[in-house]
């Protein structure tokens, strides 16, 4: 509705299973705020941990989006094709001297009261002193960051634990991709499942140690699992979303962010059903209570 704003807006899937009614609840909005406001909403695969990913997952997931009206706008991003930027972010904060050479759990740093009384932070930056299996981490541990979020108001977290951008196993980390793709694909708004609202603060300011504004942050509330304490996730077995309802799918995840769709709209077009719900989207409406569905 309001064009004056500069708006990209995203949903970054990581195939390890089929979307659930919470990550269906997590596009549905993410795409809703995007186009109430005339912005673009992308989507980018976050295929950046082989083994714990499911094999056809991604394929899934993107059906699934389609079958429910969930058009991406541009190109389809895959984490897995983006290694050359993340090895280039980790070569600018290592000539930084930013990064350190890790090799402690985080068992060990708990046990040693932080970072600061270990010998890898006070190492010399950059390098592994030859070591193999260095988990590369950010110097950030007791950083204050704040935000305010468009849900859950004003924020502030004390990074707890310097990050790490690069795994032991090699592999690049989920903070790190994330943030280097939000500010490539130059991201305004990210909205997302709660479950991510505590490295939130972390993110920032990796936007922030790269030179990029940040973008503003909205957590959704999250689907329950069963048991009424966990979110609904692959782990508590949450039932796959089934392609052939969409119109009752996109009227539930309607529901349950606060919205009442009347009778019957379930029936329509789910290109019809989100028109009528991005012209009804107002911020203040949804619910930001966690619960169950039901
Ligand atoms: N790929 C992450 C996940 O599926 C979400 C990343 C994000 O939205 O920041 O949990």
């Amino acid at each position: 509705m309001n064009n004056a704003i500069p708006y990209i807006g995203r949903f970054a899937p990581s195939p390890t299973g089929p979307l659930h009614f919470g990550s269906l609840a997590c596009a549905l909005g993410s795409y809703l705020d995007a186009t109430a406001h005339g912005g673009q909403w992308l989507v980018r695969m976050e295929d950046l941990d082989p083994p714990r990913e499911e094999p056809g997952a991604a394929d899934r997931i993107l059906h699934t989006l389609e079958t429910h009206g969930l058009h991406w706008h541009g190109a389809l991003e895959w984490q897995s094709r983006r290694h050359a930027l993340y090895e280039d972010t980790l070569a600018k904060l290592t000539e930084r001297g930013l990064l350190y050479a890790c090799y402690c759990t985080r068992a060990q740093i708990r046990a040693a009261g932080g970072h600061d009384n270990l010998n890898c932070r006070g190492g010399t930056p950059g390098t592994d002193n030859g070591r193999a299996n260095a988990a590369w981490r950010l110097k950030c541990a007791g950083v204050a960051e704040s935000f305010i979020d468009l849900w859950r108001g004003e924020q502030h977290q004390q990074i707890g634990e310097d990050t790490i951008l690069k795994r032991r196993d090699g592999l690049y980390a989920y903070q790190l991709a994330v943030v280097v793709d939000d500010i490539d694909q130059g991201i305004t708004h990210i909205v997302r499942g709660a479950d991510l609202l505590d490295t939130t603060g972390a993110q920032q300011f990796l936007f922030r140690t790269l030179g990029a504004v940040p973008p503003q942050f909205g957590h959704l509330p999250l689907v329950m699992g069963p048991d009424g304490r966990q979110k609904l996730s692959k782990q508590n077995h949450a039932p796959a979303i089934d392609d052939h309802r969409a119109g009752e799918n996109l009227c539930t995840a309607l529901a349950f962010l606060g919205f009442r769709p009347p009778a019957g709209l379930e029936r329509e077009a789910p290109e019809h059903i989100l028109k009528w719900a991005a012209a009804r989207w107002q911020r203040q409406q949804v619910d930001r209570r966690d619960r169950q569905l039901h």
